[in-house]
């Protein structure tokens, strides 16, 4: 089946008593036991399990096409899993410019945890061979990055970890299932901020991570979910489940708006680079092109000026909202510099758009007399 009609039908049978078409939402956190204490409806507790969860993550493992996959309350919850699959001593390599809550948690309780972590910018793959030591158990990775949009390259990553006995990770939550499957280049798991493109609504906070094979990994993972309890409530996976179902015509049509607002873009005077992986001119667009389908709704500017210069526009701006997050039906934009703080690597005139399903004409007319009163 296309993945169009997988958002749709999987983990959405019919409820089995009422018939339901949309599912119903469990808020229950205990189930009924039989005389002997079985559980004919194969829920114990809310934390280890809950049909609203297990809906999730069978459409979830379904759109990445892979094993399984476990649903978190956010996805920095689902990194944090991960990474405690791992144990004290552990290496990892991450890049450089790694979503920026990835890399705090890497840099700082991590670390005091005992994970060491070798952060390295992965375009450079050499840099990543070299950075690989003993102790490498992963290799965590993002293509597109925020907020440069740098490129990696997936088949070449998932080479070094292997060579490395390494497991490879990939944030996928900007690219999304309809544009790239890490899993099917090589990776042994995907995480994804639900909060973003997947339930696409800005209106859920939740995170997942999908697993190539029922391996180790995912024991360990699932322990973690289990046990350590991060977990998404009913409600939140009903919503999540609910905006799948349209994910692949939103996901298009953000990449159509996205392209389009790009070429725009590129052609102003006030704008000194525009960064985006589907111009040719991209310096990671043939690898782009060979592992992605589209080139995502995300795309980064830089004013001529400095912090003033962008903010301006921020503040001029009528249709796009100046605020945080990506993957909503409404536009966002956002200087990256401010929200990351002083160890930020973001340049000062540096401008993030999250490009919405708004008619682009109306966009492309809202960014225009924005610039215009630069
Ligand atoms: C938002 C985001 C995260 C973190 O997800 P939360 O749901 O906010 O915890 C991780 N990686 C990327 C690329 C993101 O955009």
């Amino acid at each position: 089946m296309r993945i169009e009609t997988r958002a749709i039908h999987a983990g959405r049978a019919p409820e089995r008593g009422t018939r339901d078409v949309v599912p119903a939402i469990h808020q229950s956190t205990t189930f009924q036991k039989a005389d002997d204490g079985s559980l004919p409806g194969g829920y114990l507790y809310g934390r280890p399990n809950n049909p609203n969860r297990e809906a999730l993550q069978e459409a979830l493992a379904s759109l990445e096409e892979g094993a399984e996959a476990l649903a978190f309350s956010s996805g920095s919850a689902a990194t944090l899993a991960l990474m405690h699959s791992l144990v004290p001593g552990d290496h990892v390599i991450a890049p450089d410019d790694a979503y920026y809550g990835t890399a705090i948690l890497l840099n700082t309780h991590l670390r005091d945890w005992g994970l060491k972590s070798t952060l390295v910018d992965m375009r450079d793959l050499r840099a990543v061979e070299r950075a690989v030591t003993p102790a490498t158990r992963l290799i965590w990775a993002e293509t597109p990055s925020n907020p440069m949009l740098h490129v990696t390259d997936i088949r070449a990553l998932a080479a070094i970890a292997r060579k490395a006995g390494a497991f490879l990770a990939f944030d996928n939550t900007w690219a999304t299932p309809l544009l790239q499957q890490p899993l099917k280049l090589g990776a042994d798991v995907v995480m994804h901020s639900l909060t973003k493109y997947l339930s696409g609504h800005s209106d859920v906070l939740a995170g997942a991570l999908v697993f190539r094979e029922a391996g180790p990994l995912l024991v360990k993972a699932s322990a973690m979910q289990r046990e350590g309890g991060s977990v998404p409530s009913p409600f939140e996976c009903w919503l999540t489940l609910r905006g799948l179902q349209t994910f692949p015509y939103r996901m298009r049509a953000h990449c159509e708006n996205a392209q389009r607002l790009a070429e725009f873009l590129s052609k102003q005077a006030k704008i000194e680079a525009v960064h985006y992986p589907g111009f040719a001119s991209h310096p990671g667009h043939k690898i782009a092109a060979s592992q992605m389908s589209a080139f995502g709704g995300m795309i980064s500017i830089q004013v001529k000026g400095g912090q003033a210069e962008a903010f301006k526009v921020c503040a001029t701006v009528k249709i796009f909202t100046h605020a945080t997050s990506l993957g909503g039906p409404h536009s966002l934009i956002e200087h990256r510099a401010s929200v990351e703080g002083p160890t930020t690597k973001s340049p000062a005139n540096l401008l993030r758009l999250s490009i919405g399903l708004e008619h682009a004409d109306d966009l492309i007319e809202d960014l225009e007399q924005a610039l215009e009163k630069l």
